[in-house]
């Protein structure tokens, strides 16, 4: 089966590492948010590219859901004492792919080509793909009219409140990266990782042409929802789907993808919503989703393939 997840950082990464348990690695593509792609320290930083990576080749710090377990600060210590801000803690390992990936992109390879060297290099069976070989970074933008590139409003400003808005007009204006809509189309099933639905899933529906891709394929579309009773599990989601005039709950999440969903996936603290999801024209499985283990991340995957199943016999 050809299978396209669509994909963020840590919730991507955690369900990810379920559904590979569950169907064969080789049949899977993921196609990655960039937006919150940046430089940092010289570097080419890819922060949810290499969340889903290193989860994947069972090498990812556990506890924070991002860099890589047992890794050293040496580096943003040191430049910390040179007198640079640090604010974004890569760690030393962690470091290294993002030189890689600068001195390739120096000598002239594409995103997609460096991502594929890093897959291979950290053991991983699946297909990786960025959303686009373009710059797309994602801002946000705060009540007080003031703009910050994602990662200055998460790991900078600690994610404050009041957002007024998320531009996504880079990633609008960026390119499909390689590979990128052949495999959205030729899909038999397409999986919206439970990540954020505003910073991470919004920016690759945002490039060109991704739209229309999953709109001219047939494959049944089944996300998972990332808000479990009202809440995020983890990150800014609320803020964000606040900022942007989406009710923070699975229903809300729902009917913000409704005009191409066809079935959602929700916590069964939230089994009351259904019927509301339903209405809205989107199937609907319940079940535990928030992912302690990778049992439970299994099990969830294999409630969403079933979900796809199920919308795909009733067409
Ligand atoms: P980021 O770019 O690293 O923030 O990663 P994502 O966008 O992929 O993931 C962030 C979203 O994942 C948040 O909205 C979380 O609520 C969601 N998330 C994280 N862990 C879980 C989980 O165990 N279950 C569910 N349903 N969602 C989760």
């Amino acid at each position: 089966m050809r299978l396209v997840a669509l994909a963020g950082g840590v919730g991507a990464a955690r369900f990810l590492r379920g559904l590979v348990r569950v169907v064969d690695p080789a049949e899977l593509t993921v196609v990655i948010n960039t937006g919150d792609d940046r430089e940092f320290y010289g570097v080419h930083v890819s922060p949810d590219l290499d969340i889903v990576i290193y989860t994947l080749a069972g090498r990812v710090d556990q506890e924070k859901g991002y860099g890589l377990e047992g890794d050293r600060f040496s580096v943003v210590d040191a430049l910390a004492d040179l007198g640079h801000e640090t604010w974004f803690r890569l760690g030393d390992l962690d470091l290294a792919t993002a030189l890689h990936r600068s001195l390739r992109l120096r000598e002239g390879a594409g995103l997609a080509e460096i991502t594929n060297e890093i897959t291979r290099a950290y053991g991983v069976g699946v297909r990786v793909l960025p959303m686009s070989e373009d710059p797309a970074p994602t801002f946000v933008e705060l009540s007080d009219g003031s703009r910050a590139h994602f990662e200055e409003y998460l790991a900078r400003d600690g994610a404050p409140d009041d957002v007024a808005g998320v531009d996504l007009t880079a990633a609008e204006a960026a390119r499909p990266g390689p590979g990128v809509l052949e495999a959205i189309r030729d899909a038999e099933v397409i999986l919206v990782c439970p990540s954020n639905p505003v910073v991470s899933i919004g920016p690759i529906l945002a490039v060109a042409g991704v739209r229309a891709a999953i709109d001219e394929g047939d494959a049944p579309v089944v996300g998972i929802s990332p808000i479990i009773s009202g809440a995020p599990v983890k990150g800014p989601a609320d803020r964000l789907l606040r900022g942007i005039g989406v009710e923070v709950s699975a229903r809300g999440v729902a009917g913000h993808y409704a005009d191409f969903l066809d079935g959602i996936v929700i916590d069964q603290r939230d089994a009351a919503l259904r019927t509301d999801v339903e209405a809205l024209g989107i199937a609907c499985a319940v079940t535990e989703t928030w992912m302690r283990s990778p049992e439970i991340a299994a099990s969830l995957a294999k409630t969403s393939l079933d979900l796809a199943a199920a919308v795909r016999s009733t067409r």
